[in-house]
């Protein structure tokens, strides 16, 4: 049996290397460690070694594997397909925008905003809309994402704090950290 040529192995390190990021060496000092790769998916750092480390996590990484299956996930889950409107709904990505950017819901009812949206012939979704069947629609489907980046991940850092409202009401928000990304 013919030797094994590098070639094919060394093309296969480089299809397992494009999904890290190469941190160098720390070549002195208190904290001196040789070269290391970083997850560019979930963020995962080990010791610079394909065989016995990169590789074995990018078969295991479960946020690689979801971005990889996403459409496969929503296809095959006939549940998800069928509660909700195609992302691409105009109203859908209006709502997102608005709780992503923390807009205040009754915002963009004002004269010069209505004025704007009949401009552009779009209506976008009243507050109550907001707060009610897109808000629940929007955190059904984001709850399943936000569980496997949970899941998958090594740590999660939990961040909590707590104020009055302007009618005093008292709230106390929680959210937590993943590879410093908030997700709350
Ligand atoms: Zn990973």
């Amino acid at each position: 049996m013919p030797p094994r040529t590098n070639a094919s192995s060394s093309t296969a390190d480089r299809d397992i290397k494009r999904h890290f990021d190469k941190i160098p060496a720390v070549l002195s000092g208190p904290h001196k460690a040789g070269p290391r790769m970083k997850c560019k998916w979930c963020g995962d750092e080990a010791s610079e070694n394909v065989t016995l480390y990169q590789r074995p996590h990018i078969l295991r990484c479960a946020v690689y594997k979801l971005e990889k299956e996403k459409k496969v996930i929503v296809n095959n889950q006939p549940s998800i397909r069928n509660a909700f409107k195609p992302l691409d709904d105009p109203k859908d990505l209006f709502a997102m925008a608005v709780y992503t950017s923390t807009a205040n819901f009754s915002l963009f009812e004002t004269p010069e905003w209505k004025a704007f949206f009949t401009k552009i012939g779009f209506k976008p979704p009243n507050r109550n809309q907001l707060a009610g069947p897109l808000l629940i629609q929007t955190y059904e489907k984001l709850k399943p994402q936000v569980l496997e980046i949970a899941t998958a991940a090594n740590h999660i850092q939990i961040v909590s704090d707590a104020l009055n409202t302007i009618n005093k009401k008292k709230v106390e928000n929680v959210s937590f950290l993943i590879n410093n990304i908030s997700y709350y």
